[in-house]
């Protein structure tokens, strides 16, 4: 099936609640294009390089999500037009973000990435960590980062119960951040939880947004994580 015919069939699945980020990493602009020709505008990339070379490739109104690591040092090159960074895993991130984006007036929306797999990785927060954003209203003092929720990965497994355990507690851990500090934030509303593999289990467990790559586009050359 092509792509066309692939998004057509996974946005009849996913609740009108439900944002579709199409992750189009690894494959060319060409691709991209036969999805935007379908209507998909929001597209997510886990390398800046590239997606700053498709972001002047490609029509201006595409919404560019970063969801990969993003080092401090290349902040400066997707600040100018990023839509939303899912991937921001330390304090030290935040400044960066805020301290590039306050100088273009521009407040940007981002994620807290936490680390909720079962396999070692150096990315992600602990849900410690991230508490510690909010009991100490470290968020406050970046005023130009504008957090709009959390995005998770499961560990990369077949026993379904083990990451539909793992996206639960990233549920459950959004809803006592949004109720203890957020209620009056209306626009602390996204968890993106949800890859190709297990989409569906994350949005019967609470997520909002979807990042889907393999399942549109195929299947990647090589992998880039
Ligand atoms: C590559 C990637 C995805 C998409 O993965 P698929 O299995 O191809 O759907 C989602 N989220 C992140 C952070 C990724 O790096």
């Amino acid at each position: 099936m092509g792509v066309k015919e692939n998004l057509q069939k996974i946005k009849s699945t996913l609740p009108e609640h439900v944002t579709l980020v199409a992750v189009s990493k690894t494959h060319p602009a060409e691709k991209v294009i036969e999805a935007y020709e379908a209507g998909q505008r929001i597209f997510g990339e886990n390398k800046v390089q590239e997606m700053v070379d498709k972001y002047e490739q490609l029509p201006k109104d595409i919404q560019w999500h970063l969801i990969g690591h993003l080092q401090t040092n290349k902040v400066k090159y997707i600040v100018p037009f990023v839509a939303m960074i899912h991937s921001v895993d330390s304090e030290k991130l935040l400044n960066e973000i805020n301290k590039r984006a306050s100088k273009l007036n521009r407040r940007i929306d981002c994620l807290l990435e936490i680390h909720i797999a079962r396999e070692e990785s150096k990315f992600g927060m602990s849900f410690e960590q991230a508490q510690e954003i909010f009991d100490q209203k470290i968020y406050q003092q970046f005023p130009f980062v504008n957090i709009r929720g959390f995005m998770g990965m499961a560990t990369f497994t077949d026993d379904k119960e083990q990451v539909r355990s793992e996206f639960r507690s990233l549920k459950e851990f959004f809803d006592h951040i949004k109720n203890n500090y957020m209620k009056d934030k209306e626009d602390f509303n996204v968890l993106s939880m949800g890859m190709s593999g297990d989409y569906k289990i994350a949005i019967e467990e609470g997520s909002n947004m979807v990042r889907i790559g393999t399942a549109i586009f195929g299947p990647r050359n090589y992998d880039i994580n």
